[in-house]
């Protein structure tokens, strides 16, 4: 049985290895709050404000968003990471963000127990993306053969329409498994290497379910 320990987790995988599905089982079933700036980001996006109006080509294109705009789009409601469980899916993603990573921990009040790497390679990760699907209203995700919603084609919680994300196009896919092996990938060196104790590896290849049990295990939420 889940008891309720604080525990504050930081998410890394390359585009394509699960992570935020596994991330969103996770907050559910664990009472997570989600940190994921991605979403935001793409929500600033369709609200047209002006943070939105900066990020919305590079979004397209599959390139980061410079680092004081994804800080920027978390510190506007501080409010939301005063919570004994937070994951965070998609910040830090550049040496860049480290430090404000640490900023928000200080402006805040909480410490990141565990750094998690949910592992698969390049090619297993653009195959599985290209069967990516989102829901436009709430931003759950899904995948056609790894995480199908229970009924075809819409949302579990609010019955939308799923779509494929824009940026979910094969060249754009191409550019961001780039951008996290050169900007992330000594992200997640960086904290293997500053805090082994708090680094976990899980291999992501294999059945969401078997990923989703490994991590829940080595989080300490599963026997
Ligand atoms: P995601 O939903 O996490 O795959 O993020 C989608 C897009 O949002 C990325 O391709 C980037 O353009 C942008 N993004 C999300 N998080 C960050 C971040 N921490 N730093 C810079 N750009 C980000």
């Amino acid at each position: 049985m889940a008891t309720d320990f604080p525990l504050h987790v930081v998410a890394f995988g390359r585009p394509g290895s699960g992570k935020s599905s596994v991330a969103e089982r996770l907050g559910e079933a664990h009472g997570f709050a989600m940190v994921r700036t991605g979403a935001l980001l793409r929500d600033a996006v369709r609200k047209g404000d002006s943070l939105g109006q900066q990020v919305e080509s590079l979004l397209k294109a599959g390139q980061l968003v410079p680092d004081d705009l994804a800080y920027e789009v978390l510190a506007r409601d501080l409010s939301t990471l005063r919570h004994n469980r937070l994951l965070f899916d998609g910040f830090p993603r550049t040496l860049g963000q480290v430090p404000l990573l640490d900023r928000l921990q200080a402006a805040v009040g909480f410490t990141i127990d565990r750094y998690v790497e949910i592992a698969v390679s390049a090619d297993e990760a653009l195959r599985r993306m290209s069967g990516r699907r989102v829901c436009p209203t709430c931003g759950a995700t899904y995948h056609v053969t790894n995480n199908p919603p229970k009924a075809d084609g819409v949302c579990d919680h609010d019955g939308t329409p799923l779509t494929r994300r824009s940026d979910d196009t094969p060249e754009v896919l191409r550019v961001r498994q780039s951008v996290y092996d050169n900007r992330t990938g000594p992200v997640v060196d960086h904290y293997r290497q500053t805090f082994p104790n708090r680094f976990l590896l899980i291999n992501g290849e294999q059945s969401f379910d078997a990923v989703s049990s490994d991590l829940e295990r080595a989080l300490g939420l599963a026997p």
